[in-house]
């Protein structure tokens, strides 16, 4: 058997160990008979599963008592049409930060159901910085102000949160989720597709303070509707039953191998700064980002020229180094270093990298 280092910027990779753990019970979950992916989601298999996966959650998370922590589908792009029509419920007002692609898409969502404006934007710079903003730049009367917290295409992460004051706060999560800890009371919402740090696509975790759900609009689909999922517990319809089980077993691999959010952060900067420094010293790669805002999930870097980026990747595929294309907007390369990224991973790359310099200079 042959893995590849796969820095797909999602789906992503998994914890090996979360792959034979799953592999190994395949056949017969606990003795039931069944796989995970055959049972009925009302069975007490399943039931102590999901139940398994909010306490994990909670605990590393620390969720305050007073949310929500609900196991959804859609992925994070339903999201953007949910969260209006669950929260843009008083003056009809949502001001959004737009630091990329995805601020971007749930802004012109959000449009389509109220007075929607952008309170800040790093456009102007191709997304390579986190604007910052001042209190005066939100309305005092808006429903709530909406971030992406770690830009996937981009590399760039909110290292301090804007200065919302007393508004609500809400995050899509969707790339650093469950990579470094969160104050959680700090955000009305927070809210993550699963497929980059916590399991494979199919579900998105929404988590939300409880004062805030029961004033969904009218229109709003009950899929969408939190308070309806949130009174179901997440078992309005159908869940995806096996990613929720996977879920459980990274929230699982966090804790033995890490044992908190804190460690897992201290182990993704350690990680990441392998990378960072390497571009920092490097004559042929460069970093996109300004340092201050660099993520530790996403790390989108380039050459001055198109044509060693394309035989970068070509050679570096070869080599077992995957997925390792930037997104189509932006060109270049960008490495995806989420959890579950062997840090070895990242040290053979950066191995690659040098001899790949040293050979093309
Ligand atoms: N938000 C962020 C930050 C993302 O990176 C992505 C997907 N790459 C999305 C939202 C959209 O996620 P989904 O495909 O689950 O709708």
């Amino acid at each position: 058997m042959s893995r590849v280092y796969n820095f797909s910027a999602g789906p992503s990779t998994l914890p090996e160990s979360v792959l034979q753990k799953a592999g190994a019970e395949i056949m017969d979950y606990h003795g039931s008979g069944q796989s995970v992916m055959e049972m009925s989601h009302r069975s007490k298999w399943f039931d102590d599963i999901i139940k398994e996966a909010e306490k994990l959650m909670r605990e590393l998370y620390k969720v305050p008592d007073n949310y929500k922590v609900l196991f959804l589908q859609g992925g994070a792009s339903a999201q953007f049409s949910a969260i209006p029509l669950n929260f843009m419920n008083g003056s009809g007002k949502a001001d959004y930060i737009i630091t990329g692609q995805w601020a971007k898409k749930a802004f012109q969502e959000a449009q389509k159901y109220g007075d929607v404006v952008a309170a800040a934007s790093s456009a102007d710079k191709t997304f390579t910085y986190i604007p910052k903003t001042k209190p005066e730049d939100f309305r005092d009367d808006a429903d709530y102000v909406y971030i992406c917290m770690n830009n996937t295409i981009y590399g760039t992460v909110y290292k301090e949160l804007p200065p919302v004051g007393d508004k609500v706060l809400i995050a899509d999560v969707s790339s650093c989720a469950l990579s470094e800890p969160l104050d959680i009371s700090k955000f009305g919402v927070v809210y993550f597709g699963a497929q980059k740090n916590v399991a494979p696509a199919g579900l998105v975790v929404v988590i939300v303070r409880e004062d805030l759900l029961g004033n969904a609009r009218d229109i709003c689909p009950v899929m969408m509707n939190y308070k309806i999922q949130a009174d179901a517990d997440s078992l309005y319809n159908t869940p995806p039953c096996w990613t929720i089980y996977i879920c459980k077993l990274v929230l699982d691999w966090i804790k033995e191998e890490f044992g908190s959010l804190e460690a897992m952060k201290a182990h993704n900067e350690k990680k990441a700064a392998i990378l960072y420094n390497f571009l920092d010293n490097s004559k042929m790669f460069h970093g996109t980002v300004v340092p201050e805002d660099r993520s530790l999930m996403n790390v989108p870097f380039v050459t001055d020229s198109e044509e060693l980026n394309a035989k970068f990747i070509k050679e570096a595929t070869e080599a077992g180094f995957v997925n390792l294309k930037g997104h189509r907007t932006v060109g270049g390369m960008r490495a995806s270093i989420y959890n579950a990224m062997p840090i070895e991973g990242v040290e053979k790359l950066v191995e690659f990298m040098a001899e790949f310099e040293k050979e093309n200079m």
